[in-house]
């Protein structure tokens, strides 16, 4: 459910503040939210999305 973080209470876990995008000619604000190290766009997906196997349940 999309709560607004309370402002009081458990504090919501965040990554530091004025962070920017890794790549040199990117210098896009990162999230506080965001734990990795690059924007949105240049962020390296390492996990791949199928296996070629699905689970049936
Ligand atoms: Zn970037």
């Amino acid at each position: 459910m999309g709560q607004p973080a309370p402002s009081t209470g458990r504090p919501t876990k965040t990554f530091g503040k004025g962070r920017v995008c890794k790549e040199p000619d990117c210098g896009t604000a990162l999230s506080i939210y965001n734990k990795g190290k690059y924007c949105y766009l240049h962020e390296p997906i390492a996990v791949p999305r199928t296996r070629g196997r699905k689970k049936i349940a």
